[in-house]
Order: structure tokens, then C-alpha cells, then sequence
């Protein structure tokens, strides 16, 4: 009966030790799993703040947070949700995780009262077919939903219904009909303009839909008080203008900032109609509308510029890890006579990876040695190297 209990006995610690390495495995992994997909949003986003306008009437809360006088409006762009067609599964599940998670975080940490997202929301919608396009816009919708509070406004892009000799009224319509608006049209909140262009369709060429949108223009230039002159009488009117394209640009050679261009790439040369708009259609929105603020996508990355001396433009890089590094997004807090600008850079994927390789690299010191504790190796090793020794 001794002999018996006897290998039950000596058993029972290896047992224990072993179950004690798994619990700590499955913690450490879940922990670190948990830290790079959920947690990280939060200390990331909790470092952005609304930017402040001084001399707002009404001024600061007592939270610090802009008064009501103030639209608080955060801007992304770029979004690029992966089609049927192109990308691998994984990349398409990891990058909108990513998306999601951040746009909800911020929605909860910083309460935008209302959410542009200028254009390229899909990546296939371009070419995708009715079935792709229903999952595509079903995912957009889970990804970016919203409560009440907040106003999503989305604007078109040539990857939601193709560059202009691609794009056609089924497409533009497709679009139109899922975000329930008119893809130029203006948007008004807080006493606050916002003109909202189809830039894909600022062709120039008279084709149908361009010349849509031009009448449509043409119309709300005569409309709205938009104009310089007309502000500096009514300082209560002045309209910002988020939109796809950049207007026109030479290059990015003098875009500045962490989230440029990558020098290799800003001394190309844009081209008209596909990289910005065209000088002609630049022109003729500025004089049209002599916006305060122009807001642009497309290029996926950041820069600000100024046309003509007075018009500043600002590139909002895109918001998908797939694209960037260091995705962000601009918030930015309007009056109606005034705005101020911040932006809120995300967790950067190189961090998240390095986390990763840390957190495998410790794992699989710990299995090692664990490994070396258990089988005796060690001693094994140094009896091994004292027999060579001896040996020799
Ligand atoms: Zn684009």
C-alpha cells in the first residue's frame, strides 16, 4: 500500500506547478489581448481634448468642455472598409475591429454633437455587387453606430462610386439612398454652415451628374451668405466646406507634421482630377463660396495649407490602420463666427505589435525555463559539460 501512494505523492507537485503555469498563461495572454484590442482606445483618447475658442460669447463650461454657443464636430476620413473582392479576411476583420473600437471610444469619451466622415467609406463600392454592397453598408452601419446626440454626416468618395469616368447614377444613387441625403447639399447646426460637395463629380465636363452638381452649386452659392465680404458685415454667416478631393496642389512637398507624406512621396506631383481637383473647379468653389475652412480627404495623410493667402484647407489623414500607422482624426469646435482645430492621434500599430512581441517573447522565456525547472535539463547540461571537461 506504501509502495503504491508512493509515485501518487511525488506526482502531485509537477501537477500543481503545471496547472499554475497554465493559469498564468491563459492570464497573460488574455491580459495583454485585452490591452491591445480594448483597453488601449481609452488612455490614447483620454489625451485629446476640444479645442477652444477664446472669444466665444459664453466662453468655457465649468468642466472646461466649450458652452453651448459652440459645435463640437469631429472629423475623420478615409475609412476603407474592406469589399468582397479585395483584402485577406484577417485584415479585413482586424483593421474594422480597429475602427470601431476607436470610433466608439471617442464618441463616448468625447461626445462629438456631429460626426463627418469625408468620403472612400467603402473600398469596393466602385464596383461591388448589390450582395456586397448590402454587407458592406450592414457592417459600416454596426461599425459606426451612433445614439441620437450625435449627427453622422457622410460625404462621397471615388472609392464609394468610382473616379469620374467610372461613377453613374446607379452608384451615386446606391450611396445617396443609404445615407438618406443628397450627396451636395448644405448642413446646418448650432447656427454653424457646413457645404457638403460631391467633389468627384467637379469634373468640368459637362457630363450629366456634373453639371447636376454645378447647378446645385451654383444655386446654394446664391442661397447662403457665404462670401468674405458678406461675413465681415454678418459675422453670424461664413460656411466650412468638408469634402473628398483636396482642391488643387501642387505636391505635398509642403506638408509638415508627424502624419505627412513619407518624404519619399511628397515631391510627386498631383495630378488633376484624380490626385485633387482641378485648378478650374478649385477656383471656382472658392469663388463661389469663399469658405473659412476647407476640409479634405483622399490623400491619406495630414497637411494644411493655404490657397490664395486666406483660404486654409486642412488633409485629414485616414482613419484605417491599413493605411497609416497613425491614424487620427480632427476635432474641432465651431461657432458661427469663429473655429478652432485640434487632432487626436490613435495608438499606433508598431506599438501594438511591439506589446505583442514583448508579451511572446517573455512567454516563451517563462516556457523555457519552466520547461528547464521541469525536466532537470539544467542539471543535465552541467553534468554533461563537467563529463566533456573531464574528458579533455
Ligand atoms: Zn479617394
Amino acid at each position: 500500500c506504501v509502495k503504491l501512494m508512493m509515485p501518487n505523492n511525488k506526482e502531485m507537485p509537477r501537477f500543481s506547478a503545471r496547472w499554475i503555469a497554465v493559469v498564468v498563461l491563459i492570464f497573460v495572454v488574455s491580459g495583454v489581448f485585452f490591452f491591445c484590442e480594448y483597453l488601449i482606445y481609452f488612455p490614447t483618447i483620454l489625451k485629446c481634448a476640444w479645442p477652444k475658442i477664446s472669444h466665444v460669447r459664453g466662453g468655457e463650461g465649468i468642466d472646461g468642455r466649450p458652452m453651448d454657443s459652440t459645435l463640437r464636430a469631429m472629423v475623420l476620413s478615409d475609412t476603407h472598409l474592406l469589399g468582397a473582392v479585395g483584402g485577406h479576411w484577417f485584415d479585413k476583420l482586424r483593421r474594422e475591429w480597429q475602427m470601431e473600437r476607436a470610433f466608439q471610444t471617442a464618441l463616448w469619451l468625447l461626445r462629438p454633437e456631429i460626426v463627418f466622415i469625408l468620403g472612400d467609406i467603402f473600398d469596393e463600392g466602385k464596383w461591388s455587387s448589390q450582395k456586397d454592397w448590402e454587407d458592406d453598408v450592414r457592417r459600416f452601419h454596426r461599425m459606426f453606430r451612433h445614439t441620437t446626440d450625435t449627427e453622422l454626416v457622410v460625404l462621397v468618395g471615388n472609392h464609394d462610386i468610382g473616379f469620374h469616368y467610372e461613377m453613374d447614377w446607379f452608384k451615386l444613387q446606391r450611396f445617396e439612398k443609404v445615407f438618406n441625403a443628397t450627396s451636395t447639399r448644405i448642413v446646418t447646426k448650432k447656427g454653424v454652415n457646413f457645404l457638403l460637395v460631391n467633389s468627384v463629380a467637379l469634373h468640368g465636363d459637362g457630363c450629366p451628374i456634373c453639371q447636376s452638381v454645378e447647378r446645385e452649386l451654383i444655386k446654394l452659392s446664391r442661397d447662403l451668405n457665404c462670401s468674405l465680404q458678406q461675413r465681415s458685415l454678418v459675422p453670424l454667416t461664413g460656411c466650412s466646406a468638408p469634402q473628398h478631393y483636396p482642391l488643387y496642389r501642387v505636391s505635398d512637398a509642403g506638408c509638415t507634421g508627424q502624419d505627412a507624406a513619407p518624404p519619399e512621396e511628397r515631391h510627386l506631383l498631383f495630378r488633376e482630377k484624380y490626385d485633387v481637383l482641378s485648378k478650374e473647379a478649385s477656383q471656382r468653389l472658392l469663388q463661389w463660396f469663399k469658405p473659412r475652412l476647407i476640409l479634405s480627404g483622399h490623400t491619406h495623410s495630414g497637411c494644411e495649407v493655404l490657397h490664395d493667402n486666406k483660404y486654409p484647407e486642412i488633409s485629414v489623414p485616414s482613419f484605417n490602420w491599413r493605411n497609416r500607422n497613425n491614424p487620427s482624426f480632427i476635432l474641432a469646435s465651431f461657432s458661427a463666427g469663429s473655429y478652432a482645430l485640434s487632432k487626436c492621434f490613435l495608438p499606433e500599430e508598431s506599438t501594438v505589435i511591439a506589446v505583442y512581441c514583448s508579451a511572446g517573447a517573455c512567454l516563451l522565456f517563462l516556457f523555457l525555463a519552466h520547461c528547464l525547472w521541469m525536466k532537470g535539463l539544467l542539471q543535465c547540461f552541467s553534468l554533461c559539460l563537467l563529463g566533456k571537461h573531464k574528458s579533455l
